[in-house]
């Protein structure tokens, strides 16, 4: 039996992962946004209690804007310039106080959370290309202001600051770079179908969304096939469920050498698949589907000795006229293909009952 047509497409992993991404980096910058306003808020305490009002002042407000930010971060719409006008005034304000009068030796230490912020906010790339600068100015202004000393006690402090640089920074490279690399192998699982390659159902759902956008912004159309691989059951019963898997990736296979790079195939479920096609209406949809259709049935899988028939029938639904939004121009898209099976099958339904 076939499915019923289904109301919208179900959970999609993919934005789950990237959302889950989003939300962790903005709650990770409102952590360090708050406690660096805490943190400059204790020193603003001492330097009051010290008598330097006007270094307090500053502190103040710079405590209070970090405070704010930690605020609002989490709902802002672009992080990255919030992100710099965090890092740029806060490297700045550490190369300052290794020079600044009457500083104390030890703030060089501050140096350190450099490269952890720049590569813990921005990522391998771009905060190893804001760190590096930063990092080689504090050592040139410290060396300048602490001239080194060439005897063993001078070469043993140098060497420790350096090797303890060194070794933060090689560490949180090495974790930033494999976190990075475990997030996009995550990302490309989670757009992939594992059986056949093509895109998964959360990633079809996502693909078709932006092309709706798109097409609403350039004036264009675009056509939703919805496929599913007729009496398919009977090929798991006849012949078991590894001729059925591989019948599945030669079904995507014949797709994906027809349709255009632009075109997206995904996995909706079962033995079931999307295309999208942009840039085209039904009339221009129909002749490439009506072919699939006919090579589909002219390509039987060649399962060992045997050749397994295959035939699919289709569903199409055209934006804007069948549907304005992803889930109404789904649910056109799978009512045709579910009447196409009841009217025998190996068929392609268009607007009107056009079958081909
Ligand atoms: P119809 O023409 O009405 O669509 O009939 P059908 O037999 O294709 O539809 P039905 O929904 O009854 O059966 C679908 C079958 O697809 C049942 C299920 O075991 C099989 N199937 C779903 N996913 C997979 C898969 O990943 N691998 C294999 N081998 N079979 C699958
Ligand atoms: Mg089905
Ligand atoms: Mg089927």
């Amino acid at each position: 039996m076939f499915s019923k047509p289904h109301a919208k497409l179900g959970s999609d992993n993919d934005a789950a992962l990237n959302d889950l991404q989003d939300i962790g980096q903005r709650s990770l910058i409102r952590m360090v946004f708050i406690a660096s306003g805490v943190t400059l808020g204790v020193f603003c305490a001492l330097q009051f209690l010290a008598g330097n009002y006007l270094f307090a002042s500053l502190q103040l407000l710079g405590t209070t804007i970090l405070l704010w930010g930690g605020w609002r971060i989490v709902r802002v719409r672009h992080l990255l310039p919030w992100i710099y006008l965090y890092l740029l005034p806060i490297f700045s304000f550490l190369l300052y106080i290794i020079v600044m009068p009457n500083a104390s030796k030890t703030a060089f230490v501050w140096v350190y959370s450099i490269p952890v912020l720049s590569y813990l906010l921005l990522g391998s790339r771009r905060g190893s290309l804001l760190a590096l600068p930063f990092v080689a100015l504090a050592c040139l202004l410290y060396f300048y202001t602490y001239p080194i000393s060439f005897d063993a006690v001078g070469l043993i402090e140098v060497g420790n600051a350096l090797f303890c640089g060194v070794m933060i920074i090689v560490f949180v490279h090495l974790y930033e770079t494999r976190r990075a690399s475990a997030h996009r192998k995550l990302q490309h699982m989670a757009r992939t179908d594992s059986l056949t390659g093509v895109a998964s159902r959360g990633s079809f759902q996502q693909s078709l969304e932006q092309s709706i956008n798109e097409a609403q912004r350039c004036h264009a159309k675009l056509v939703l096939v919805i496929l599913d691989v007729d009496h398919f059951k009977r090929v798991n019963d006849q012949y078991g469920h590894d001729a059925g898997d591989q019948a599945l990736r030669h079904i995507c296979n014949i797709l994906s050498q027809r349709l255009r790079v632009s075109d997206t195939i995904g996995r909706l479920g079962g033995e079931e698949f999307g295309l999208l096609l942009p840039n085209t209406d039904e009339d221009g949809a129909a002749p490439l589907v009506k072919a699939l259709r006919e090579q589909l049935c002219s390509e039987p899988l060649q399962y060992g000795k045997e050749q397994i028939p295959l035939s699919a029938t289709f569903g199409l639904a055209e934006w804007p006229i069948d549907g304005e939004t992803a889930a109404q121009l789904y649910r056109c898209a799978d009512q045709r293909m579910f009447r196409g099976k009841e009217l025998g099958r190996n068929r392609m339904i268009g607007r009107d009952r056009k079958v081909g």
